[in-house]
């Protein structure tokens, strides 16, 4: 642990991180389930412990329909909610504090009214959902799964985690918290770029890494590039540079090319 990192955690994080460390085959479990996380060096997964320590201090987690979420549930969920913010910092989550477990997807019914007036009614299967102020819903069956949904870019946890961040200046729209209407706008119109060729290669029937789901909003293409970029990095960056790098400067993180250097 460096030093400036000790000083910034403060006494009550110094307590929680003494007494409620994640416990150690608790820890080398979730390593082993998720290679994408162990993938990171030493000083990250120190770094990546301790966050998640934290963040099970703070948050709430309740299963819905008599779930139980038991320790190993909670810290798989903590150890990759916690990898978005690795250099942002646990504050991005500040904003809700509740945790929605379901024991799989979860059956929505939806509603639009369209041009005519006439309310249409359709269901929508959805295995994680987040919203401004919480709480973040996750079916358990896709959390578990993400050892082996890597190999396509898949992860519901980033994903919902990355609508938090984007959420966390109270609009959803692909853009975070950055801090001055400059930066966002030059944020914007980056990605704004990559999305729109990235719509027309689904639109081409293009196979695409990314989860053709982004090609449906641009908060959705921010959600799906950030699982791309933790859990299948080398082909992100080998795919898409420029998208890479953006998520890069973002995120403050390198795992593709330098995933052992601090
Ligand atoms: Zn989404």
């Amino acid at each position: 642990m460096t030093d400036w990192w000790r000083r910034l955690l403060g006494w009550r994080d110094a307590r929680i991180l003494r007494r409620r460390r994640i416990p150690d085959d608790l820890w080398h479990l979730t390593l082993a389930r998720f290679p994408f996380l162990a993938a990171r060096s030493e000083t990250d997964l120190t770094r990546l412990r301790e966050l998640a320590t934290l963040f099970l201090a703070d948050k709430e987690f309740s299963g819905a329909k008599g779930l139980q979420v038991s320790d190993e549930m909670a810290v798989a969920i903590a150890a990759q909610a916690c990898l978005p913010v690795l250099r942002l910092g646990l504050h991005w989550y500040d904003g809700f504090k509740g945790i929605v477990v379901h024991a799989d997807a979860v059956v929505a019914r939806r509603e639009f009214t369209d041009d005519a007036g006439v309310v249409h009614h359709f269901d929508e299967e959805l295995s994680g959902e987040a919203m401004d102020g919480g709480p973040v819903m996750l079916s358990w069956r896709d959390v578990a799964q993400a050892g082996d949904s890597a190999e396509w870019a898949y992860n519901v946890v980033i994903h919902e985690f990355a609508h938090v961040l984007d959420l966390r200046d109270g609009a959803g729209n692909g853009v975070p918290a950055l801090p001055d209407r400059a930066t966002r706008e030059r944020w914007q119109q980056a990605l704004g770029k990559e999305y729109e060729s990235f719509r027309a290669e689904v639109d081409a029937g293009i196979d695409t890494l990314l989860d053709p789901y982004g090609a449906e909003a641009l908060e959705e293409f921010f959600a799906v590039a950030s699982e791309a970029f933790f859990v299948a990095p080398s082909d992100l960056a080998s795919q898409n540079t420029r998208l890479y790098e953006l998520l890069a400067l973002f995120f403050g993180q390198d795992p593709a090319l330098h995933p052992t250097q601090e």
